[in-house]
């Protein structure tokens, strides 16, 4: 008996890029007024960014640490440490807030409060979108993140840590994502159901077939009813 429905977020609940230009945009903002002279340009980041990540390369998928260092690295050009460090986590939360302003799906929250009347519901993700930021946690009762479990999909982990605290077997939990590999294929190796977003970035499926393929986050309640009566 399926119990719980977890979702990936970018992408199969809102457009993820235009979520990221509009917080970059606001970060520079931010930065280059309470920062005089200094400018936020992606030209000086990446030597920094490449530096960073070889000295270490878990920050590849810890993406708000990644991000803080990044920030603060960056300002050691206009501020000594302590200030840099400070500023560093002040832009972190402005970026933070902006990054969680998304525009959802045309139906998404509907379908979502309507879903979490029948089924536990989560979150499982390698970005660092927040359930509390988003006003999810009304129906979202969990949220795993890959910085949080340590790796991202496709590896298994962030699945397993969702099995453990729903104490599900894989057979009682859907899966919902826009990623061919990263979701579909990644759940799918660990025993879950899948329901595959597909999207017209990423038309293509993966090395497995999704149990359910839906084109708009409104037919999911449809495409759930299919794999509870199987
Ligand atoms: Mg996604």
């Amino acid at each position: 008996m399926i119990r719980v429905i977890a979702f990936d977020l970018d992408d199969t609940l809102w457009d993820v890029h235009p979520v990221i230009v509009r917080a970059e945009a606001i970060l520079a903002e931010w930065l280059e007024k309470e920062v005089p002279g200094y400018q936020y340009e992606q030209s000086k980041l990446l030597p920094i960014r490449k530096a960073l990540l070889s000295e270490d390369p878990t920050l590849m998928h810890r993406l708000t640490a990644f991000r803080q260092r990044l920030i603060e690295t960056s300002l050691m050009s206009h501020l000594d440490e302590p200030n840099a460090a400070s500023h560093a986590e002040g832009a972190m939360e402005v970026f933070l807030t902006a990054r969680n302003e998304v525009e959802f799906f045309e139906g998404a929250l509907d379908t979502l409060k309507n879903i979490a009347q029948n089924f536990q519901l989560g979150a499982i993700t390698n970005g660092n979108a927040d359930i509390y930021r988003l006003g999810l946690n009304d129906c979202f009762s969990f949220a795993f993140s890959a910085e949080q479990v340590g790796a991202p999909k496709p590896a298994p982990d962030l699945f397993h840590a969702a099995l453990a605290h729903t104490g599900c077997e894989p057979a009682q939990m859907i899966y919902v994502g826009d990623d061919p590999v990263k979701d579909v294929d990644a759940a799918n190796a660990v025993g879950l159901h899948t329901i595959w977003m597909r999207s017209k970035d990423k038309p293509d499926k993966g090395e497995s077939n999704p149990d359910e393929t839906i084109d708009d986050i409104r037919a999911l309640p449809d495409a759930i009813r299919k794999l509870v009566d199987r």
